[in-house]
């Protein structure tokens, strides 16, 4: 099983807080992310799951941001709990045998049970610092810091830039506000 692939799942629901509130968005991010069968039978009950995981999903990734690796441990722990993993051996599409975390049930406990093991594989294989919120404000997306120097601070190229041109304009106007020229 990719872990990695699932966390991203969970980065994905934090941040479609927007298109998570109706039954099509959540068809559309199971689709995109290949989750085609899953997405044909998604139902209402999936959905009002789906919102309640996020909510608690994007506490993880706070207070990860704030560095408060006890907190995200606890919250990824009752996560746990609430959302045991039940694995089956698979094999299908020509694939050799594999893992999956869930099989069957409904899709709402499928994408919990994917997206919580998901980040508790990255904090316990990589580290709770590799989850973070992006720092160009307003923006609170999440991300994964997957680099191999930790230097991640945005959830993408456009917050970057973005961040890139405040921090110059900050310094070009910098000096003459505070040398007083
Ligand atoms: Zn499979
Ligand atoms: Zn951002």
């Amino acid at each position: 099983m990719d872990l990695t692939s699932y966390a991203e799942l969970a980065v994905l629901l934090v941040n479609r807080r927007d298109d998570l509130k109706t039954l099509d968005g959540l068809r559309a991010l199971l689709a995109e992310t290949g989750r085609t069968e899953a997405a044909g039978r998604v139902t209402r009950r999936d959905l009002d799951h789906v919102i309640e995981l996020r909510d608690e999903l994007t506490e993880v990734f706070e207070s990860a941001a704030e560095g408060d690796e006890e907190d995200v441990v606890q919250r990824l722990n009752g996560l746990l709990v609430r959302h045991p993993v039940h694995p089956q051996i698979a094999g299908h599409d020509g694939q050799p045998w594999h893992m999956h975390l869930t099989e069957g049930g409904r899709v709402g406990d499928t994408v919990a049970v994917g997206s919580v093991m998901g980040l508790a594989g990255v904090v316990t294989g990589l580290g709770a610092d590799r989850l973070g919120i992006c720092q160009a404000a307003p923006c609170r997306n999440a991300y994964l810091d997957t680099s191999s120097n930790r230097s991640r601070r945005y959830c993408s190229e456009r917050c970057a830039s973005r961040a890139n041109v405040a921090a110059y304009r900050a310094r070009k106007r910098g000096p003459k506000a505070s040398d007083g020229q």
